[in-house]
């Protein structure tokens, strides 16, 4: 798999210990093949019916568990009615999967067997089932407060999960330790591989939608993997001539602890570190400085989007909402709903609005103090 990274310019062929650039940039994948729905394989309703676009260099996936292929359903939220694209219908229940199938596929290729990831839980989940899928061993660093629900899932798949008190930059810094070890870091942040996965999400969203792309896009943002997976599959629906304008990103976060947005205000090139204070409830957006900061703010300016932060009351409002349309949702995944008011005073009339419901509420919600 080719490679670039966007901080320094560089090129390489992704070998599973080169996992990030030695600038310290997270690859991304170098692009080859324009999108072409000819390429499109119409028998597969997985990440996989667009295995052409990725440019792997295998053809049969070993591990698969059928992420992707996901609903797109009308809902009426506010007063207005949203499209939501029900991501938590996945194999471990969070749209994580679609990276993760993806990338693990490709190290089970490179003949990897040991693997680490640092999660608030999803990723963690994901890497592990993937991980067992493969017959790989799997280490996840959690933060000791990760919902119980989410630790429980990661050791069930048979990885090892090792809480590591503290926030959550201390799991990463773990896992970072056992790469330095020599195990293979499977990061859902860091790994280009992942970022293929997610631009199945856009490609799905284009094909249900008769070919076009919606107006809008509201999605909550962590490391942002989601909403740079959508950006980068809408931008070569783009330059292939298949759409002619990229929807406006809507990244949505905590105000608890909202570094995008802060960086935006700010007029940043860049997004450095908050100190986080009070834990929120959407502990999947529970990220100081996201690896790929530099990109995420690239995304949202031109798709002359904006950043939202939400309030935990907001939270827990349209967790409640959604659940009584019938979509559970957890509390990291409700912050895009909590959002749409905000998106809905800027939309026009007859724009469409595409809200992906990225995890469930059988995940539970974190074991916050206080
Ligand atoms: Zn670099």
């Amino acid at each position: 798999m080719k490679v670039f990274c966007p901080d320094c310019g560089a090129r390489t062929e992704l070998a599973p210990q080169k996992w990030r650039c030695r600038c310290g940039g997270a690859w991304e994948p170098e692009e080859q093949h324009e999108f072409d729905p000819a390429l499109i394989d119409a028998s597969d309703t997985s990440v996989w019916r667009y295995r052409r676009m990725y440019d792997l260099d295998f053809d049969a996936p070993v591990a698969r568990l059928g992420a992707g292929g996901t609903p797109l359903l009308p809902v009426v939220l506010g007063g207005r009615q949203v499209l939501v694209k029900v991501e938590y219908l996945a194999p471990t229940s969070s749209f994580k999967d679609r990276g993760t199938e993806v990338m693990i596929n490709l190290l089970a290729h490179q003949g990897v067997t040991h693997v680490a990831d640092d999660s608030s839980g999803n990723a963690g989940a994901s890497v592990a089932a993937y991980a067992a899928r493969a017959g790989m061993r799997a280490e996840i660093y959690v933060p000791a407060h990760a919902s119980p629900a989410k630790q429980a899932q990661i050791a069930v798949y048979g990885a090892e999960v090792r809480p590591i008190p503290g926030p959550r930059q201390n799991a990463k810094r773990a896992a970072l330790e056992a790469a330095e070890r020599g195990v293979v870091l499977a990061s859902h942040a860091y790994h280009p591989a992942f970022l293929l996965g997610q631009q199945s999400v856009a490609w799905e969203v284009w094909e249900q939608l008769g070919r076009r792309a919606p107006d809008w896009y509201v999605v909550p943002v962590g490391q942002g993997v989601h909403l740079l997976g959508v950006w980068l599959g809408f931008r070569r629906l783009r330059s292939a001539g298949w759409i002619e304008r990229l929807p406006r990103l809507a990244a949505v976060q905590a105000r608890l602890l909202a570094p995008l947005c802060q960086a935006l205000e700010q007029g940043l090139d860049t997004v450095p570190a908050v100190e986080p204070t009070t834990p929120s409830l959407a502990e999947g957006l529970a990220i100081a400085d996201p690896v790929r900061g530099r990109r995420l703010l690239q995304a949202v300016r031109e798709t002359n989007g904006l950043c939202i932060a939400v309030e935990e009351e907001a939270i827990r409002t349209a967790q409640r909402e959604l659940a009584r349309h019938g979509f559970y949702v957890e509390p990291t995944s409700a912050t895009a709903v909590a959002a749409l008011p905000t998106v809905m005073e800027l939309a026009d009339p007859g724009e469409t609005i595409v809200v992906p419901l990225t995890g469930s509420g059988l995940k539970g919600t974190p074991a916050l103090p206080g």
